[in-house]
């Protein structure tokens, strides 16, 4: 067991301060990783301030992990000492239920092990995660990432690149399909990137015209104002998939009203309060709400390897961890572009 040097939150709401954590010694199964850097998701956010209930403290978030192996078990085959390495929301889970089995580990009817702010499977031993100089995982969750990436841009494909990658591929995203996103943020700036890079029609739906340059340089061909009601006009009945990454409460009656017959709106922002849908935004036209949560490990690989193979990454803004508390804040003003990303060596010094 050896203690490292972490980012914690005492408490709910209170702000993040230095803190120690312990690290198990590497079993037979484990990869024992440097964190080089580590990116900051709103689920962090939300996490920190206990916006879900629940919350377990201290906290030490951060869920996109990018490092270098130092040591492995006895029994690991799939990495080397000096390999890059990956971890994203999940840790462990008991493979053996039927969504384990089903590569869909993220609904372990045992309930997955997550990153931070959990357990490890024992249920007694809390998990933390990458805001922090080292981590020890099961070789079965830790992700290979591939070499020729930038590596702070590669950090929040663990989190943001898995969420909008999922669904995109479970609704067969394919050149000419029209698809919309709803907020642009870390997760919104994801699924533009993916969706024009799997050659569909990208229209952003966004609050902050500032971004609309943005938006159309990361692959969208169209940007519609969504406080702009003339501006969503145009859209009604339009769009084939939407993906709203929105983390605060917004109507989803306006949005559902801009899909094709036929058409998916998936939510993967979790705003904390309910939402009210009208029955008929649904009925007329067939149309399907859907939701979806990170991605099963197999698929997380899969994407980095698209990704490596597509040159997609985050567009992001590297801070020291000093900064951590800051960086907060301005997420919550969506005054991010498009993911802060911790580098670890400030947490070193
Ligand atoms: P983020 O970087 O803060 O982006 C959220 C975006 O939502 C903002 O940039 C903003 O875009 C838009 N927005 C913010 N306030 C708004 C408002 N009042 N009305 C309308 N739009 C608003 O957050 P993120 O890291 O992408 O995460 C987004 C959400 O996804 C969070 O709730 C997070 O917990 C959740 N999440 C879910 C999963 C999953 O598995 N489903 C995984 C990770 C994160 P504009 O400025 O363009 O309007
Ligand atoms: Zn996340």
């Amino acid at each position: 067991m050896a203690q490292t040097p972490a980012y914690a939150a005492p408490s709910a709401k209170a702000p993040l301060v230095p803190h120690s954590v312990p690290r198990r010694d590497p079993g037979p199964h484990d990869v024992q990783i440097d964190i080089l850097y580590c990116g900051v998701c709103h689920s962090d956010v939300h996490q920190v301030r206990d916006e879900w209930g629940g919350a377990i403290f201290p906290m030490v978030p951060g869920h996109e992990i990018v490092g270098r192996v130092t040591k492995v078990g006895a029994s690991v085959s799939k990495f080397k000492v000096g390999d890059l390495a990956g971890v994203g929301c999940m840790v462990d889970s008991c493979l053996a239920c039927d969504p384990c089995k089903r590569d869909l580990e993220q609904f372990c009817q045992k309930g997955a092990a997550f990153t931070y702010n959990g357990t490890e499977m024992d249920r007694k031993t809390p998990t933390y995660g990458g805001y922090s100089t080292q981590v020890v995982v099961t070789e079965r969750f830790t992700l290979k990432v591939p070499t020729g990436l930038d590596l702070a841009s590669a950090a929040p494909l663990l989190c943001a690149g898995i969420t909008t990658y999922s669904p995109l591929r479970r609704w067969n995203c394919k050149p000419g399909d029209r698809v919309g996103v709803v907020g642009l943020g870390g997760l919104g700036h994801m699924a533009v990137k993916l969706a024009a890079s799997m050659g569909a029609e990208v229209t952003m739906l966004s609050t902050s015209r500032a971004k609309e340059a943005d938006a159309r340089r990361l692959g969208a061909h169209d940007f519609e104002l969504t406080s702009d009601p003339k501006s969503l006009k145009k859209l009604i009945g339009r769009l084939d998939l939407i993906i709203d990454t929105v983390s605060v409460e917004h109507d989803l009656n306006t949005y559902l009203g801009l899909l094709r017959t036929e058409g998916t709106m998936v939510l993967i922002g979790v705003p904390t309060t309910p939402a009210p849908v009208a029955a008929t935004s649904l009925i007329f036209g067939n149309k399907k709400l859907a939701g979806s949560l990170i991605g099963g490990i197999a698929q997380t690989q899969e994407m980095l390897d698209y990704c490596a193979e597509k040159k997609v990454t985050a567009d992001v803004e590297v801070i020291p961890i000093q900064k951590i508390n800051e960086a907060y804040e301005r997420m919550v003003k969506s005054d991010v572009r498009y993911r802060f990303v911790i580098d670890i060596a400030s947490l070193k010094r």
